[in-house]
């Protein structure tokens, strides 16, 4: 299959989930060498879950048929720009790649707008319209003192 023949599977996907009213706009897979290895849909409303991002549920999906927490070799494939989120949980996978089809300019007009979380994240906390502070700051430091000193810890 060509990358547009993987891109037009993702957008079937995000179309076929509105008809079926599973959820947003949105459809995603993850394709490694040659294979289709996870798919997703939007599925924020049925599952009750926000984070049931299309990007995010394929990524959960490859993951879980590899066994393994690192996609690297593969690459995602997504209808739409993915949002601060999905584009994290992308680079945490490490995904060799990322291609998108809608823009977050098209995704803006249907109503769906990241563009404030954009916004937020270089903001200081003070001026976070979510309030974020810095709470036990020494004792928060305890977890990473013991995953220094594990011998069997299993880096990421
Ligand atoms: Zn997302």
């Amino acid at each position: 299959m060509r990358r547009e023949d993987y891109m037009r599977r993702a957008i079937s996907l995000a179309a076929d989930n509105v008809k079926e009213k599973s959820g947003g706009p949105f459809g995603a897979i993850i394709v490694k060498d040659g294979t289709i290895i996870g798919s997703g849909v939007n599925t924020v409303t049925s599952d009750n879950d926000p984070t049931a991002h299309a990007e995010v549920n394929a990524i959960r999906e490859a993951c879980s048929k590899l066994g393994s927490f690192d996609l690297q070799g593969c690459t995602l494939y997504t209808s739409c720009e993915p949002c601060p989120m999905c584009l994290s949980a992308a680079y945490w996978a490490k995904v060799d790649r990322i291609f998108f089809a809608a823009d977050k300019v098209d995704a803006k007009e249907a109503g769906f707008s990241d563009a404030f979380i954009y916004e937020e994240i270089p903001l200081p906390y003070s001026e976070r319209s979510l309030h974020t502070e810095r709470l036990l700051g020494e004792e928060g430091k305890e977890p990473f003192e013991l995953w220094s000193g594990s011998d069997d810890k299993i880096p990421y």
